[in-house]
């Protein structure tokens, strides 16, 4: 009977509910074997100063699938999230980002890239993050200062003091750190003040209609004005046509991201955008 009244449940349930579920089951089993078999790849977007040079790139991960094709994070970073597949997944980030910099470093014409990572909350959150972070870096030889890590302002409601604590470990050595999608989240601004960032991040979709809206003009000036007045490099991601750039680089923006300079691309190609 109470079987019965299960299987009358499920009537109730959604078909796109089901497959969403189903997707989600699949995914996290296929992002284990991911991991063991090598599955993903680093793709690099530039990142350029006020002028005009590619001061280095960040890096973004996406998932060569055997079956599905390459697959972009919004496919598996949340599920990562949830499942805790994140923790492995970002040590591969970390350390293949890591490589990377030491091959640039070595190269003349790369030699003064720096290097943004993504780092998600749980990851972040981990007991053993500094220590892992640090022991990455010492392997891979790079020059700490050219590593910049990207953090989230969800950070503020998980943990402040945490997060102030091991951002301050990883500084001593050397490490910066960026706070990215800046004005999406839970910005409160005395904890803002405390966090020993180095840049700020404008999230793309203030950008985007940054000069059809005024609000999102206003709040891009208002960053702007936040940020510096703390002492912060200012970052705008999302950067599409040159008018955009231009009223940017007008309100203080000291250096963009986005498709006007290039989209994400391999490391080879990245290269030659440099040379
Ligand atoms: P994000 O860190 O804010 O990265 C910027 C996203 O905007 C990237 O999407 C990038 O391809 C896209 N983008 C860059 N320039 C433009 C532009 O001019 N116009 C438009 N419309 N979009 C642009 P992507 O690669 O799909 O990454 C999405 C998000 O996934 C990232 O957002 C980041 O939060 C997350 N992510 C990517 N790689 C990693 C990773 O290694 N670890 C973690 N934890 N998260 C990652
Ligand atoms: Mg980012
Ligand atoms: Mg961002
Ligand atoms: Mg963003």
């Amino acid at each position: 009977e109470a079987k019965r009244q299960g299987r009358n449940t499920l009537r109730f349930f959604h078909p796109s509910m089901e497959t969403e579920v189903t997707y989600r089951t699949e995914i996290e089993t296929e992002l284990r074997a991911a991991l063991q078999h090598a599955q993903f790849v680093l793709h690099y977007q530039g990142q350029v100063d006020g002028d005009g040079i590619l001061t280095g790139a960040e890096a973004l991960v996406r998932w060569q699938h055997p079956t599905r094709g390459l697959i972009g994070p919004g496919g598996f970073i949340g599920i990562a999230e949830t499942s805790g597949l994140i923790v492995p997944l970002g040590r591969w980030v970390l350390r293949t980002a890591c490589q990377q910099l030491a091959l640039w470093a070595a190269t003349p014409a790369t030699a003064h890239f720096t290097l943004a990572v993504n780092v998600s909350v749980r990851q972040f959150l981990q007991a053993d993050f500094v220590e892992e972070t640090l022991a990455i870096v010492r392997e891979s030889g790079i020059d700490p200062t050219r590593l910049k890590l990207e953090l989230t302002e969800t950070l503020m409601i998980e943990g402040v003091e945490e997060t102030i604590g091991k951002m301050r470990a990883l500084r001593e050595h050397g490490i910066c750190f960026s706070l990215d999608d800046f004005g999406t989240g839970y910005s409160s601004l005395s904890y803002l003040k405390r966090l020993p960032l180095d840049q700020l991040k404008i999230d793309q979709s203030f950008v985007r209609d940054v000069l059809d809206d005024p609000n999102d003009a206003s709040i891009a000036r208002s960053v702007v004005a936040l940020g510096k007045s703390l002492g912060l490099s200012i970052i705008a991601e999302g950067v599409e046509t040159e008018a955009q750039r231009t009223f940017l680089a007008g309100i203080g923006c000291d250096h963009w991201q986005g498709y006007l300079f290039s989209r994400p691309v391999d490391a080879r190609t990245l290269e030659e955008l440099a040379a």
